[in-house]
């Protein structure tokens, strides 16, 4: 019986994963579970999973979420980032699912690499901002990191499992090119976040549909792959593929590809994290071949996506770049689901900080932390003075 923590239950992944829990009541046990927002949807999976520990932001979501509450044993509440991190370090736990979105996720992450837990990152934000130091943190306490995004969780099952990289040439990394893989490129800059949040294959998070449709998330995945997999940047290519039934691809020095398809159903790669090393079933159909008609394969527009030449360039300049990359980019996006900016403004925005912010030097996760907020600061007063 593994003993479960959930960050970001009431998301998108969140919600996918307790519905494979809830298959297989025999196997995982739900101890925790953290949400930021929505304390009813909270409440209700205390109430369907009977947690021991809720993490909720502030003393107001507690009252909230208790209001909410009609189970029989109430749980422990924790509070904020404090609460997350001791979660995340509980001997109770075994395994922590990390599914917050955005660098709010990292501090609870690193926590539970330094205790040495088995950890299934969706929270590609924790790699990109601190890829070197969580890898390290992982490596030195013997956690077990299993990718759910579906990219990383397709090469995952690509690679073999004793020396993964010896024979390795590249890594190729599929995108679907989002909702505004065909329109005019013109006609950007008035998408409104309605039609960006709109994908064509994924239902996803707000702001994760926003970085598909700029396709810097496949930036993101491109430093996340680096750092997961421990790559050179010449050893990973990024491919549109529109119809996401390929999820990714590994090349090897022998001229073999091999590729994990399925439905675009995130489900899948959740499941195989949480099992691993065994499989288990849910409620993911299954995939018919002879439904399969067409796998289309074409180069990313450097001009209709100038986010993911940004995101390899950070790479290229390191951890400090790759930090303006995410902070800006989670405020840029913010501010455009917030009708402030235009979407082609989050890539200048990107680029703007990147060029005006000066490289630190980050060697621990409170200078991370502390730098992130500084471009986060930076980010905001560059687009108020657009505005003044
Ligand atoms: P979501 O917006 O649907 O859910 C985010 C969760 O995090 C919610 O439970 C929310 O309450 C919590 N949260 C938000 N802000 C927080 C904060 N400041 N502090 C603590 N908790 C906070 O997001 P999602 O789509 O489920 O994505 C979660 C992560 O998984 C992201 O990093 C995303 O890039 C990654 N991911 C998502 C998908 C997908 O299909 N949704 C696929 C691959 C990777
Ligand atoms: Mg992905």
């Amino acid at each position: 019986m593994q003993s479960l923590v959930i960050f970001g239950a009431t998301g998108s992944i969140g919600t996918s994963t307790l519905d494979i829990i809830a298959c297989h009541p025999d196997k995982y046990r739900v101890y925790a579970l953290s949400a930021f927002s929505h304390m009813e949807k909270l409440a209700h999976l205390a109430q369907r999973f009977s947690p021991k520990v809720l993490i909720v932001p502030d003393e107001k979501a507690k009252k909230d979420v208790l209001s909410f509450y009609q189970g029989a044993t109430v749980p422990e509440i924790r509070i904020g980032q404090e609460g997350l991190c001791e979660t995340a370090k509980d001997p109770l736990a075994d395994t922590i699912v990390c599914a917050i979105v955005g660098a709010a996720g990292l501090k609870s992450a690193y926590a539970a690499a330094q205790a040495g837990k088995r950890i299934l990152l969706a929270n590609k934000e924790v790699l990109v901002t601190a890829g070197a130091l969580f890898m390290k943190a992982v490596k030195d306490h013997h956690a077990t990191l299993l990718p759910i995004d579906s990219e990383h969780n397709a090469i995952f099952q690509c690679l073999p499992k004793q020396d993964s990289t010896k024979y390795l040439q590249k890594v190729i990394i599929t995108a679907s090119g989002g909702p505004f893989r065909n329109i005019p490129i013109d006609s950007l800059a008035t998408v409104t976040p309605e039609q960006a949040c709109k994908h064509p294959n994924w239902n996803m998070g707000r702001k994760i549909s926003v970085d598909s449709a700029t396709m810097v998330n496949k930036g993101l995945e491109v430093i996340e792959a680096k750092w997961l997999f421990d790559l050179d940047v010449s050893q990973i290519d990024v491919v549109i593929h529109p119809q996401s039934t390929i999820h990714s691809m590994v090349q090897f020095i022998d001229g073999s590809l091999l590729a994990q398809m399925g439905h675009h159903d995130m489900r899948i790669p959740i499941s195989y994290a949480l099992a691993y090393p065994d499989r288990i079933s849910h409620q993911a159909a299954s995939f018919d071949l002879s439904q399969l008609t067409q796998l289309d394969f074409m180069p990313p527009d450097n001009q209709r996506y100038p986010c993911l030449s940004l995101a390899f360039k950070a790479l290229k300049e390191g951890i400090g770049a790759c930090t303006i990359l995410n902070a800006s980019n989670e405020i840029a996006v913010q501010e455009f689901l917030d009708y402030k900016i235009k979407f082609t403004q989050i890539a200048e925005t990107i680029a703007t900080m990147l060029q005006q912010i000066q490289l630190p030097v980050l060697t621990t996760i409170d200078e991370v932390v502390d730098f992130d907020a500084e471009v986060r600061t930076k980010t905001l007063q560059y687009l108020h003075s657009l505005r003044s």
